[in-house]
């Protein structure tokens, strides 16, 4: 079989398993705060962690970071859960770090009694200032020395909700002239008076991230814990807090850390995704201009594409900018294998064959995907009157313009050959009806020599008569800058590009009316297209997921 280069995560596990760690302790998980939809980033997460769990056959637990109520909902709880199943990723366990609130309080009081935690009721200033800086020494808080049973007793009451948030927090006792600023005595629990999505108003205290997190691995037994290169700093602390409570007999977690990955003309942020939503920069989490999963869904996105794209830019050491193109090629990809070829006009002019009987229509064979050998033929309408682009017409056309114009000849899609004779224009001189007359014999398939003369291009078209009318959604990037939230001086919201959505009325072939939400089509020399969750029956709503062609590259 073929050997695979290992990335630096799979070396990693291939080194433990040599030194000893039996693979049936390999324990993955995938740990999203609720506090937002899932973007684009971490679908290189969820790639790799439950990617993992798939070579090695290892359990990955969705475990959800929840331990701030000021931001977390169970709507976001719900999203995240079908996003990761959409993606097509299934759960080993559902687990929150909320459940373990009780088990990190009892620990907590655990590393009071040991004298390695104690409570501090100075102002946020105070300790801010006694922090210290990274090229000096920070200074002990006035209560480092608190007693241990004063430490319980306050602590204790801190829980019972006795005290005004910000009064007291518990802080761990570590080394205030550290050189890793977080091992500075970092904070362990602070008040909260907050709702909580799951444990509701039992709890006044809340744990921080560094304590709940490494703890909520050991407890779940993860081999593996692997975040975003911002936490390298944090594994010092990761493994102190670790220290505390480890019991030798069981398995201790190790963190380990990659590069985010960041996608050009966007943000991934759920806060700042946040901001876009609330402040109707978009029309909700699942806009198809969002670089949320679920926008990226409901943009055409296959979850193939977004794996594929997971598993191209294949994970780092080092903070990068992925053009988006690197995106769009991998759905262009994916899209030119399975979606059916259907026409439709979007910018209609009308052209009218002046030569085909009033009255008559043909249902011609069209092939529905060239590239799919399975996928069959259909019937489209034609009839004495089309649209087709106005762009596909000139009445003065320069010799390399492989379209419409007059006294040439073009093919019909699917159909005949027709030359272009003349025009009809309203009082400010723009084209009303395009008057052209077609070859009976040239029809396409047919065999017949006309049908095979060679013309100088292929128009697609709609028969006037049988066309649906259909709203079609054309974005553009959200932002006009590659990298919108890099400048120290400017907002990302500067950058919101004012005409990243355009809405036509288009004309599509009959053949769509049964379209459902979600399905993709490629509507011929346009890009592709997928029915929007608005859609209904007696009003077809597209959105266009990519060009046929990289915009850029032209
Ligand atoms: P955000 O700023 O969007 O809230 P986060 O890192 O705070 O990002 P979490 O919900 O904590 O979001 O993320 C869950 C997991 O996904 C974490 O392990 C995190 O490191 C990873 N992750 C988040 N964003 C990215 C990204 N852009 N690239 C790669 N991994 C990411
Ligand atoms: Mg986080
Ligand atoms: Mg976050």
């Amino acid at each position: 079989s073929e050997e695979k280069s290992l990335n630096f995560i799979e070396q990693i596990i291939e080194e433990d398993l040599k030194s000893g760690l039996s693979q049936t302790k390999l324990h993955f998980r995938f740990p999203p705060e609720p506090n937002g939809y899932l973007h684009i980033g971490h679908a290189s997460s969820i790639a790799l962690n439950f990617g993992l769990g798939i070579d090695y056959q290892s359990p990955v637990n969705l475990r959800f970071d929840d331990t701030n109520p000021e931001k977390e909902e169970q709507e976001f709880v719900d999203a995240i859960k079908k996003d990761v199943e959409w993606l097509g990723y299934t759960w080993a366990e559902e687990r929150y770090a909320s459940d373990y609130f009780q088990q990190l309080y009892d620990w907590a009081v655990l590393l009071i009694k040991k004298d390695k935690a104690y409570v501090d009721s100075q102002s946020s200033e105070e300790m801010a200032t006694q922090k210290g800086t990274p090229t000096t020494t920070g200074t002990d808080s006035p209560y480092r020395n608190r007693s241990v049973e004063e430490n319980l007793d306050l602590f204790e009451r801190m829980k019972n909700g006795e005290f005004e948030a910000g009064t007291h927090i518990l802080r761990a006792k570590i080394d205030m002239k550290s050189t890793n600023m977080l091992m500075r005595d970092p904070i362990m629990y602070r008040i909260l008076h907050k709702h909580h999505h799951r444990t509701g108003d039992s709890w006044k205290i809340y744990p921080m991230y560094d304590w709940a997190h490494g703890q909520s691995d050991y407890l779940e037994a993860i081999s593996h814990s692997f975040c975003t290169l911002e936490f390298l700093p944090h594994r010092e602390l990761y493994d102190w807090f670790l220290d505390q409570i480890l019991d030798e007999n069981r398995l201790r977690p190790k963190q380990r850390e990659f590069a985010r990955r960041n996608l050009s003309h966007t943000v991934v942020s759920k806060r700042k995704l946040q901001q876009l939503v609330k402040e109707k920069h978009v029309n909700g989490w699942d806009d198809p201009r969002m670089s949320t999963i679920s926008g990226l869904r409901r943009r055409g996105y296959t979850a193939a594409s977004l794996r594929n794209f997971a598993n191209t830019i294949g994970i780092a050491k080092r903070d990068n900018l992925i053009n988006v193109s690197v995106l769009e090629f991998c759905i262009r990809e994916d899209l030119n294998k399975i979606a059916p070829r259907v026409m439709a006009v979007l910018d209609p002019v009308k052209l009218v064959i002046t030569n085909y009987p009033e009255g008559k229509e043909e249902w011609l064979e069209a092939e529905n995907n060239q590239e799919d050998e399975n996928a069959g033929f259909r019937k489209v309408p034609f009839s004495r009157e089309l649209y087709i682009e106005r762009e596909d017409f000139l009445e003065e056309a320069p010799a390399k313009f492989f379209r419409l114009t007059l006294g040439k000849e073009v093919r019909l899609k699917n159909a005949y050959i027709i030359k272009g004779e003349s025009v009809i224009k309203d009082e400010n001189g723009n084209i009303t009806e395009i008057h052209v007359t077609y070859d009976t014999d040239s029809l396409s398939g047919s065999g017949t020599e006309a049908s095979q003369r060679k013309v100088s291009g292929t128009l697609h078209w709609v028969s006037i008569q049988h066309a649906l009318e259909a709203e079609v959604r054309l974005y553009d990037r959200l932002f006009t800058d590659e990298a919108p939230d890099s400048y120290k001086e400017k907002n990302f919201l500067d950058f919101v590009n004012p005409n990243s959505l355009e809405i036509v009325t288009g004309y599509v072939e009959p053949s769509l009316s049964t379209a459902q939400n979600e399905d993709k089509f490629q509507f011929q020399r346009l890009g592709y297209f997928t029915v929007d969750k608005d859609s209904t029956a007696s009003k077809l709503v597209f959105n266009k997921t990519v060009g046929l062609k990289d915009a850029w590259e032209e």
